[in-house]
């Protein structure tokens, strides 16, 4: 069970719709599944080179490769590391742990797509030598504007299981 303040599950949608159509990232801080820090970091990815292209699987690479780096970030994301580390100080400094990474889906459901689950295995590939907590990973979709849906779930060897949320 993931605690998130209404305060901050609303700040999360404003940048998920200030970014709309590119989807937004951030990260979330906090202690034992209630989060009481929000970072927004900027999402780097209408600016990746082809190497960095690479980590992405093939059937969206290529539709990737054909697009250029705004269309791009309408459909993925990857957070600028310098921010990422700033945010991960900055939870250290004020004696909470990392909880979450969030991002948006601006035209899908609240749901890690395969790109997702690569890049969060990815991360977990170095965090221990990060010394870092295992985070969720939260997706707000705007599939439905009227009423955008926030979930989060918790991946490990390549599945995605949702974790229960709750707004307090
Ligand atoms: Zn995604």
């Amino acid at each position: 069970m993931l605690t998130i303040p209404a305060a901050i599950a609303e700040e999360m949608i404003a940048h998920a719709c200030e970014l709309k159509p590119h989807e937004c990232c951030g990260i979330l801080g906090g202690t034992r599944e209630s989060v009481s820090q929000h970072y927004r970091i900027t999402n780097i990815l209408a600016n990746l080179s082809e190497s960095d292209l690479a980590r992405f699987d093939a059937p969206k690479l290529s539709d990737l490769k054909q697009l250029s780096p705004e269309e791009r970030a309408d459909i993925a994301f990857q957070m600028d590391s310098q921010e990422m580390g700033n945010a991960l100080r900055d939870i250290r400094d004020r004696g909470v742990s990392l909880q979450a990474f969030y991002h948006s889906h601006t035209m899908s459901p609240a749901r890690p797509s395969q790109t997702d689950i690569t890049i969060a295995m990815e991360f977990e590939g170095y965090r221990e030598k990060l010394n870092l907590p295992e985070p969720l990973h939260i997706i707000i979709s705007l599939l439905n504007i009227e009423s955008p849906d926030i979930r989060a779930f918790r991946i490990r060897n390549h599945e995605a299981t949702e974790v229960p949320t709750t707004l307090v």
